[in-house]
């Protein structure tokens, strides 16, 4: 079986997955996959519920954040620079994960390694990115450098949320985020016992 070599229909199942799983809330997180060959980027929409997302929302825009097809996420710079700055990336997902949000307020240690689900999900580290407004150059920028330098997959924007990043397909970059948020919620439901 393919999986989903439609890459609006891919976009719109993980949107949909996010949301119902309450890692997204209606109008929060944002997907995106991309065509090297066509140097193109096919990214979730802004303002659309995300419940009922369909393929034919879909946005396309070129590598310089021209829109080609409808109306792209706000926070399309954030994708195009992760795109830019690892060779390897084939989908990008952000999503704000409410125990990660709290895990990088709180400066818990988040090592993968300790536990299975986290070591196969979101791999060897947790990037952390500082506070930066949404939809910025700026946190686009540092996202970017911060996946970049440290060699993770995954990084917790403080304040805001998670992106995650994948060299196969955007399953994989969910699987990631939803590692991520696992392993959040146990260091700190382990942080309460350890204070
Ligand atoms: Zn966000």
């Amino acid at each position: 079986m393919e999986i989903d070599s439609d890459p609006r229909e891919a976009i719109v199942r993980v949107m949909g997955l996010l949301y119902r799983r309450g890692l997204i809330n209606i109008m929060g997180g944002n997907a995106s996959i991309i065509d090297r060959d066509r140097g193109l980027v096919y990214i979730s929409p802004s303002a659309v519920p995300k419940n009922l997302l369909e393929p034919g929302d879909i946005a396309v825009i070129d590598m310089d954040g021209n829109v080609v097809e409808g109306k792209p996420s706000s926070e399309y710079r954030l994708h195009l620079e992760v795109y830019r700055r690892i060779d390897s990336a084939e989908a990008v997902l952000h999503a704000h994960l409410p125990h990660a949000v709290l895990a990088g307020d709180l400066g818990l240690n988040l090592d993968p390694e300790r536990y299975i689900e986290s070591k196969y999900t979101v791999g060897k580290c947790v990037a952390i990115v500082e506070r930066l407004p949404s939809g910025t150059k700026e946190l686009a920028e540092a996202t970017a450098q911060a996946l970049h330098e440290s060699g993770c997959k995954v990084a917790i924007l403080l304040g805001h949320g998670a992106v995650a990043y994948s060299d196969k397909t955007i399953y994989n970059a969910l699987d990631a985020l939803e590692g991520l948020e696992f392993l959040s919620y146990i260091e700190y439901m382990k942080s309460l016992y350890h204070r």
